[in-house]
């Protein structure tokens, strides 16, 4: 299975989808354009593919019912952490933390962004600096040859666990098990109102290779 220069099958987000409205609901939802893909995944899935968006009525929609999704992630260089911050003119900033990614004259180059993520998000809450996109690229355990589905994040909570899950997954070195999951954070704000959301989280499970073996995953 080399899956790095494989074309990405589909999309995937969180959170339903009810009368073009996003509900904060801890389901993860697959998305793509294949209708062989959706089938396959919503089979594993025990679930039907649906056509949601009258906009895009090609794309098929797979809703898992659950929380948390097991995943093949090959090695670190699956999951990646962007810092973009756009302007009316564009992209102002695009950098990893660290260096400039573009445009080519500039990459490579120290971008000047503060070393902690506690100072960036303060500067991107001033519009001074620039937002994480993270990008996990991941197969299904339960049907990893259907193809590889992205997700896309722009939290900062899930940006601050990247380098620690890159750790891990250099760590177990082969492809790994994995488990895409939401965790449900509850809080109060100044004004006493309780606030719901939920954040994903990746939690490295192990090689891939022996736990296909011990039969913990098909
Ligand atoms: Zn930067």
């Amino acid at each position: 299975m080399s899956g790095a220069a494989e074309p990405v099958i589909g999309d995937c987000d969180f959170g339903r989808i009810l009368d073009g409205k996003l509900l904060a609901q801890p389901v993860w939802r697959l998305l793509t354009m294949s209708p062989q893909a959706a089938k396959s995944v919503a089979s594993v899935l025990g679930t039907e593919p649906q056509q949601r968006l009258a906009t895009s009525p090609e794309q098929l929609e797979v809703v898992a019912e659950k929380a948390s999704l097991r995943v093949l992630i090959e090695d670190p260089g699956r999951l990646t952490a962007q810092m973009k911050l756009w302007d009316s003119r564009g992209l102002a900033h695009h950098c990893d933390g660290r260096v400039f990614l573009s445009p080519e004259a500039d990459a490579g180059h120290p971008c000047a962004c503060p070393p902690t993520m506690v100072e960036r998000r303060a500067r991107a809450r001033r519009g001074q600096g620039p937002q994480p996109v993270t990008t996990l690229l991941f197969r299904l355990a339960e049907c990893p040859d259907v193809g590889s589905f992205r997700f896309r994040s722009s939290s900062w909570r899930f940006a601050e666990t990247v380098e620690g899950i890159r750790t891990q997954l250099a760590t177990v070195g082969d492809p790994a098990l994995c488990e895409l999951a939401l965790q449900s954070v509850e809080f109060a704000t100044q004004n006493s109102r309780r606030v719901c959301y939920h954040k994903p989280v990746v939690r490295v499970l192990g090689s891939w290779a022996s736990n296909s073996a011990m039969g913990l995953v098909t």
